[in-house]
């Protein structure tokens, strides 16, 4: 089976073509249209009818994109991307491109590809999330994406920050309209925040990490609250979904130390003697969201 995915971004879209063995067969990118519905669309068919004519080949196709359908109307949601909002993106995706389509929120075509041939390959349970401008989350259970009753499945960026004590207080607004959410906390914007917040200088998210690796207090203070709210956060899955590999996405996925600082924390809020949990680095980087939306078809 030739698999295609297709991954829409607010920035570029890609695609790449699985051979039966999963190895990547074509790649292509374009810049998205912006704030463009019906261009997005057409970059889609014509990324597509390339592809297919170089390969000689009709393939299946997953799409994955920065939202969640609505269990309503099967309309867009949750997209920060906001031209797909309120578009039925599957419909007019399968009468374009004339076959049926699969498609699936980023960050669960992220945890698909990790836990299909990446860190999570021998876990029955996976727990993916992006830390990145936002913070999403997705869940795969035996290599097959968990949706649930509202499509919301692993979407914990919108809980709000456990046990905030003084150093995670007042809570932030997020732009949902809550208050305290994790990704408020957690997100790289929001690691740049509480710096600020803290008396510290405006920085980007890498350069505090740079100055607290070479022992800047700040940075390091920083950097330590930032591995206390994701411990505690990823606590609370533990408890609930118990996976055996939570694996980390984004930009702040990059950072080295929590592997190892995270864990040691989380311990202590997770109700178990023993944690078999490991968390780990994505091993697919950019490419997890593409080759996700490849194998929404994973029918062996
Ligand atoms: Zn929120």
């Amino acid at each position: 089976m030739l698999r295609i995915g297709i991954d829409l971004g607010g920035s570029k879209i890609e695609l790449i073509a699985l051979d039966d063995a999963g190895r990547v067969s074509l790649r292509r990118r374009r810049p998205t249209p912006q704030g463009d519905y019906r261009g997005t669309l057409e970059a889609i068919g014509e990324l597509l009818a390339a592809a297919e004519s170089e390969l000689g080949e009709r393939g299946r196709v997953g799409i994955g994109m920065p939202g969640a359908e609505s269990t309503l109307d099967g309309r867009i949601k949750n997209a920060n991307s906001t031209c797909l909002i309120g578009e039925a993106l599957r419909e007019d995706l399968q009468l374009l491109l004339q076959r049926e389509i699969r498609l699936a929120n980023d960050a669960n075509c992220f945890a698909l590809s990790e836990a299909i041939d990446g860190a999570g390959r021998d876990a029955e349970v996976v727990f993916g999330v992006i830390l990145g401008t936002g913070v999403g989350g997705g869940i795969v259970v035996r290599q097959q994406v968990l949706n649930g009753a509202n499509r919301i499945a692993g979407e914990w960026g919108h809980n709000p920050l456990p046990l905030p004590g003084e150093e995670s207080l007042p809570p932030p607004r997020c732009y949902c309209g809550r208050f305290g959410c994790i990704e408020t906390w957690l997100s790289g914007p929001a690691l740049c925040a509480d710096h600020l917040r803290h008396g510290g200088e405006a920085m980007t998210a890498e350069m505090i990490c740079a100055g607290a690796h070479a022992g800047d207090p700040a940075c390091e203070a920083t950097l330590a609250r930032y591995e206390r709210r994701l411990a505690k956060s990823l606590a609370q899955v533990i408890n609930i979904l118990d996976p055996q590999v939570i694996v980390l996405g984004g930009g702040l996925s990059n950072v080295e130390r929590l592997y190892e600082k995270v864990p040691a924390l989380w311990a202590a809020h997770v109700f178990s003697d023993v944690i078999g949990t490991r968390l780990l680095r994505n091993v697919h980087g950019d490419s997890s969201g593409v080759r996700g939306a490849a194998w929404l078809w994973n029918e062996r």
